[in-house]
């Protein structure tokens, strides 16, 4: 079954430079890129996407570590991957939450690390389910972002809205 997941890069792989080593062992998986952006996080997205994690002792790190506050890298990069069985694919070669836990040849394995301060940094974000992969990538991006229909648009006539446009 096609479906699809989202996938950031967090402010650690930023950093670290590893982007392209994340995007290439990414490819093995032969899904498409259906969407793709650099963002900066506001304290509302961030919490918003760690909601499940607002009771955790480690909620307020979580929040500075996505936010990139860490890492001096005010930015995340954003993906939606596309394609059979993405969401079980990505999380696979991305391994496990605790990065000392993780297969050392999955990313996390490979380039994730714990701080002294406790906080997991493991490079990489990737949907759980299809429930949380429809919520993510709702709260990630907007419909004209993504190259496909993947969920129900309705089209919103707003008026008088300030935008930037190329001066
Ligand atoms: P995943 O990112 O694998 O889906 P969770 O949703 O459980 O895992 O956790 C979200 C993020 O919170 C993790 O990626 C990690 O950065 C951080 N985190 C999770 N558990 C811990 C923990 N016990 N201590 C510190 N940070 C954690």
């Amino acid at each position: 079954m096609n479906e699809q997941t989202l996938v950031l890069i967090k402010p650690d792989g930023l950093k670290k430079s590893l982007t392209g080593n994340v995007l290439t062992r990414l490819s093995e998986t032969k899904l498409e890129i259906v969407a793709a952006k650099i963002t900066r996080v506001s304290r509302k997205l961030a919490e918003e996407h760690y909601y499940q994690m607002r009771d955790k002792p480690f909620f307020e790190e979580l929040i500075k570590y996505i936010r990139g506050e860490l890492h001096e890298r005010r930015k995340v990069m954003a993906m939606v991957y596309w394609g059979e069985g993405a969401i079980n694919k990505v999380r696979e070669l991305a391994g496990a939450t605790n990065p000392e836990e993780a297969d050392p040849v999955s990313i996390r394995g490979a380039y994730g690390r714990i701080t002294t301060r406790g906080v997991y940094e493991n490079v990489i974000h990737t949907s759980r389910n299809t429930e949380e992969a429809e919520r993510e990538i709702k709260l990630w991006f907007a419909p004209e972002e993504i190259i496909l229909d993947l969920y129900p648009t309705k089209t919103e006539l707003r008026k008088e809205q300030k935008v930037s446009v190329w001066a």
